[in-house]
Formats: C-alpha cells, sequence, structure tokens
C-alpha cells in the first residue's frame, strides 16, 4: 500500500453535509473522514452477514443435496413442472401439492400423506413439494427426502461397523434426519416386503420409525405409501400412526388411477 503523505492532506473550506465536519482533500479526492469510517464499518459489517448466510446456507439448503438417501435416481429432479397431469386425480393432486407446498413455504407445520397405487407419482409430487421449498423458502429451511429402505438399510450396515473412524451409529443417523424442517419418507412400508400379507413390520423398523417420528413433534414431515389407512394401522405401532396423522386434515393425498408416470421425465 502507499504510504499516506500528510504534507498532501489539505483541510477544504466544505463541510460534510451529514457530519457538519471540515472535508479533508487528499490525492484529488474530496471525503469527510467519518464517512469514510462508516463505509468500512458497513464493509466489514457486510462481509460478516455473508459469512453468516453461507453457514445458514450450508445447514439448511445444501443439507437436500448431501444427507439425501434417494432409492430412485430419476426422482432426483422431479418437479411439479415435470409432472405429467393428464386426467382428473393427477390434476387434482397437482393442484392439492402445490397448495400443500405453498402452505408450507407460508411457514404452517403440518404432515402430509400421499396414499395409493404405485407408480401414480406420489413419490414424484413428494419430491416437488420438497424442492419448492428449499428452492423458495426464505428463510431457508432445511429439506430432506429419504427412501426408507435405503435409511433403514444403512442404518442396519452400522450394525456391522467395523471402520473405527465412522462412529455412526442408529441413534447419531436417526438424531441427524429427525432435525430437518421439512422431510419426505419415501415408501413407507416397502421396507417390510410383506405388503399385503398382513404381517406386521419388524421391532426394528417400529423402533426407527418411532423414534423418527417422536423427535419430529412440531416439524413437518410428508410421507407416501402404497398402503392404506387399514394396512397403516395393522402394520405398524398405534404410537407412530398417529404421529404421522397428526394435522393431516386437508394434506391426505390419495391417488387410485392405475399408470406408471415414473419413465416420464
Ligand atoms: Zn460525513
Amino acid at each position: 500500500m502507499e504510504a499516506l503523505n500528510f504534507n498532501q492532506l489539505k483541510i477544504s473550506v466544505d463541510r460534510c453535509g451529514k457530519h457538519d465536519i471540515p472535508l479533508v482533500e487528499y490525492g484529488g479526492r474530496t471525503t469527510c473522514v467519518v464517512c469514510q469510517r462508516e463505509r468500512v464499518i458497513e464493509d466489514e459489517q457486510k462481509m460478516i452477514e455473508e459469512a453468516e448466510k453461507r453457514y445458514v446456507k450450508r445447514v439448511t439448503y445444501d443439507r437436500f443435496e448431501k444427507d439425501s438417501i434417494i432409492g430412485d435416481v430419476t426422482l432426483k429432479n422431479a418437479t411439479f413442472q415435470s409432472f405429467i397431469s393428464d386426467d382428473d386425480e393427477s390434476i387434482r393432486n397437482k393442484k392439492q401439492t402445490r397448495q400443500i407446498a405453498a402452505s408450507y413455504l407460508d411457514g404452517e407445520t403440518f404432515n402430509t400423506l400421499l396414499t395409493g397405487t404405485p407408480g401414480a407419482g406420489k413419490s414424484h409430487l413428494a419430491m416437488a413439494i420438497l424442492r419448492a421449498v428449499n428452492e423458495n423458502s426464505d428463510p431457508w429451511r432445511s429439506c430432506l427426502f429419504l427412501s426408507l429402505d435405503e435409511f433403514l438399510l444403512q442404518i442396519r450396515n452400522t450394525f456391522s461397523n467395523n471402520d473405527r473412524n465412522n462412529n455412526e451409529t442408529e441413534q447419531t443417523m436417526i438424531s441427524r434426519i429427525a432435525d430437518v424442517d421439512l422431510l419426505v419418507i419415501d415408501d413407507l412400508g416397502a421396507e417390510t416386503g410383506f405388503i399385503g400379507t398382513g404381517k406386521t413390520a419388524t421391532d426394528f423398523t417400529q423402533r426407527v420409525l418411532y423414534s423418527l417420528m417422536n423427535k419430529r413433534q412440531g416439524k413437518s414431515t410428508i410421507v407416501t405409501t402404497n398402503l392404506n389407512s387399514d394396512q397403516l394401522t395393522a402394520m405398524y405401532d398405534g404410537k407412530i400412526i398417529s404421529r404421522i396423522y397428526r394435522k393431516l386434515e386437508g394434506h391426505i393425498v390419495t391417488f387410485e388411477t392405475e399408470r406408471d408416470r415414473r419413465i416420464k421425465f
């Protein structure tokens, strides 16, 4: 930096309109020293704010990319725009899920259940809601997509984990997922492999789901499932079901039409 030559400093006859002190002339420029110091402080403040914003973004917006467990990779970029609605049911469900996304963006807290026919677009619309909130929420909110069977598999893998550098356990994995603002639990019931046979979910699955849903009280969760209400009740502990069904009024999206939308991107 060039050394300041005080011989070139001159006190001007003009005064700062804001601070009413004489301006200083230096190197052909006339400035108010107080204004200048304020600008420096302002710049520093901006830098601190930017750093804070980057940090908040990293622990909120970026979590979708970082921590989501998405079984079907074609789902990753699913949006409302890419959802094909060409009959009454799909048009109605797209409209309803758009309204649900808008309510989440308004800051409301409630659960959503997308239920019914396999391949009808439940996961697609769940992802669309999630992405809409992740992209448009102000302030940022953490959003996460979880393919339930993949998540359970990853937890199971920690049981036989001999890697000393990997401290992941069932509880750390659940806690990490449980604290996000908006969570999609995709394909509840698929993990059992016994859909329709009347069997109940395993103790392990019940334990993980209960722990997860219990930690998520006061947060919003979106669940997709091929199971209907009777099957859900038969398969899972009542305490899990009651936590999923909390504040669900108006937020149950049903799919009855048989069709495969999964390939239409
Ligand atoms: Zn000034």
